[in-house]
């Protein structure tokens, strides 16, 4: 199986989360080359196929550009299955290629199962399994979902260039708006989820996260729902976390969430379902009611 892998870099870096595109790989046990538009000097530790167009001459981004090289990437590989992040880049390029070339596309893969590709369902709570009905097909892999890998070695590449095109004009990244609090420099972060039930229960939770030293997290429905400011969202759109210990109360784990907080030292989770996926990660699962146990246990540590 060939895979084509699309990289991304942004301002002279190549990301971190492109390397899951590798892990997704080696778990199909499949031979890749790559797609990267960036600068001179960001490459991958990989040393396989770049197909690499300067960011100077075509855009840091610009969709019809980068979509034109992409489709010249798969004209010379012939590839199964061209893979994008879940990012807004991959977003905004992968319907383009897949709609150009007439070819099906799975977006937000979480897990992979005989030849086929599972992605979430439900709101989340279920995964259904899908083999493309296309001989080629695009795939957007959900972040977090598969191991970020370094293959290692030198890139052999290959240079590829577009004509111009004035429909789009990259101006500039603009900085997110500075936070109140940065979550991720702090070393215990306990987060309150939709299990806590409402907005006057956030403050028992950031009970506990006083007596021990932390800071406050949340889940995104809870920050949806304007209990917390956005700045205390833990996951794929909020921030990626990893403390020395992690409180997750009431949350049941979905992937978005885990994706930002799965590499934390020890995590504790209290959740009234012993099945809740959040136990796939935790190294304790206190399985009561949140709004029971917590309380007791920040009366606790107060003494
Ligand atoms: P739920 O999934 O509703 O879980 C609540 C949990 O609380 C359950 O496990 C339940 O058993 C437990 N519970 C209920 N009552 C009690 C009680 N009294 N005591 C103890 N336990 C109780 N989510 C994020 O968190 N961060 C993100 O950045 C993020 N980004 C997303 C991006 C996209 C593109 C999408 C589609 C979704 C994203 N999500 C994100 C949402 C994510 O899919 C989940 O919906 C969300 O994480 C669920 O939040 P939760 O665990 O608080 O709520």
């Amino acid at each position: 199986m060939k895979l084509l892998l699309i990289g991304e870099s942004r301002e002279g870096k190549f990301i971190d989360y492109s390397y899951e595109l590798f892990g997704f790989a080696e778990r199909l046990g499949a031979e890749t080359s790559m797609v990267l538009v960036g600068r001179d000097g960001d490459l991958p530790e990989y040393g396989g196929t770049v197909y690499f167009a300067d960011s100077a001459a075509c855009g840091e981004y610009n969709p019809e550009l980068h979509k034109k090289l992409v489709l010249a990437a798969i004209e010379r590989e012939k590839p199964d299955y061209v893979v994008f992040s879940h990012s807004s880049y991959g977003w905004d390029l992968a319907p383009r290629v897949a709609a150009a070339l007439q070819v099906g596309q799975l977006s937000e893969i979480v897990g992979v199962a005989d030849g086929a590709f599972e992605l979430p369902c439900c709101s989340q709570k279920m995964r259904r399994t899908v083999k493309p009905a296309t001989a080629m097909a695009v795939l957007t892999l959900q972040g977090g979902a598969f191991p970020a890998t370094k293959p290692g070695g030198a890139a052999q590449l290959q240079r590829l260039e577009a004509e111009g095109s004035d429909k789009v004009k990259f101006v500039g990244y603009e900085a997110a708006e500075a936070r109140d609090i940065d979550l991720a420099k702090a070393e215990i972060i306990v987060s309150a989820g939709r299990g806590i039930g409402k907005a006057e229960n956030v403050p028992v939770i950031a009970a506990l996260a006083k007596v021990l030293g932390g800071q406050l997290g949340a889940s995104r429905p809870v920050v949806d729902s304007g209990w917390v400011e956005h700045s205390h969202q833990v996951g794929t759109t909020g921030q990626t976390v990893s403390p020395k210990l992690y409180v997750a109360c009431g949350i049941s784990g979905a992937i978005q969430h885990l994706a930002g907080m799965k590499k934390s030292g020890f995590i504790v989770a209290i959740n009234k379902d012993k099945d809740a996926p959040i136990n796939e990660v935790a190294d304790v699962l206190v399985v009561a009611d949140v709004m029971q146990f917590v309380p007791a246990l920040t009366a606790k540590l107060a003494k």
